[in-house]
């Protein structure tokens, strides 16, 4: 229901966990948040509201400068702490809003490659098939754009991978996605108002956009993988 990215300069789950609340009107069942610490990808979910989530952090803390984070709405599985995002298959984590309307199909593929799955959800199939990908020798950009490719429905995403401090990737189709740009750092938010003490400079995502995100900037790709040049607007929030 609510994703945020942050490739920070300071510890980031505190941040993440700010920013989460700032969509917690939207509603959600559970949440979580992933980091890469000096290249280890990690992550912490909790049912309920993110006061959960945060007490969890106080007794199992989350390091790091990197990471993304997740209210989840749940459209497929019950609100467990397994079916909470962010979604891991090996090296790489996800957090999703929306539906992945082909996930049998894509779970069908999974099966032949010989890779099962543990969570209720539709989401899963995206960590799955991205680390899929890895293992067949692509980039983690790469890997991502192949699933990417394959999804069908509605989606905002938003990917990091183990090993790479300086990397995110977010791809919107029918579900907003707002990229914002920080002081040597950036950051994903399904909303700029998650962003808003963040940054007031925002690229929105067209449908079918996808983006490699660093600290240095974004690089849009539209659906067909041409480069697209997506304005950065300054954008007036008054809260
Ligand atoms: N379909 C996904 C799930 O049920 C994402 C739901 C959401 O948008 O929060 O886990």
């Amino acid at each position: 229901c609510g994703i945020v990215g942050v490739l920070g300069s300071h510890e980031v789950a505190p941040i993440i966990v700010e920013a989460l609340k700032r969509l917690e009107y939207r509603g959600y069942d559970s949440a979580g948040i992933a980091t890469v610490d000096r290249g280890t990808l990690d992550r912490r979910r909790a049912v309920g509201k993110l006061v959960n989530l945060s007490d969890l952090l106080v007794h199992e803390p989350l390091a790091g400068k990197s990471g993304i984070g997740h209210t989840r709405w749940a459209t497929h599985g019950a609100a467990t702490i397994g079916n909470a995002h962010p979604h891991r298959a090996g090296r790489v984590a996800v957090v999703h809003n929306g539906i992945i309307e082909n996930f049998r199909e894509l779970r069908a593929e999974l099966a032949e490659a010989g890779i099962g799955y543990e969570t209720d959800t539709d989401t899963e199939t995206v960590a799955l098939l991205t680390e899929l990908h890895l293992d067949q020798g692509l980039t983690a950009e790469e890997a991502a754009a192949r699933t990417i490719a394959k999804l069908e429905g509605a989606y905002a995403l938003c990917f990091l991978f183990d090993g790479e401090e300086d990397l995110m990737v977010a791809a919107r189709k029918g579900s907003p996605l707002a990229i914002g740009h920080g002081d040597g750092e950036m950051y994903v938010g399904s909303d700029a108002i998650a962003l808003a003490p963040l940054t007031d400079r925002i690229t929105y995502l067209e449908e079918g956009d996808w983006a490699v995100v660093t600290r240095d900037g974004v690089t849009v790709r539209d659906a067909r993988g041409a480069l697209a040049n997506r304005p950065e607007k300054r954008i007036r929030l008054d809260n």
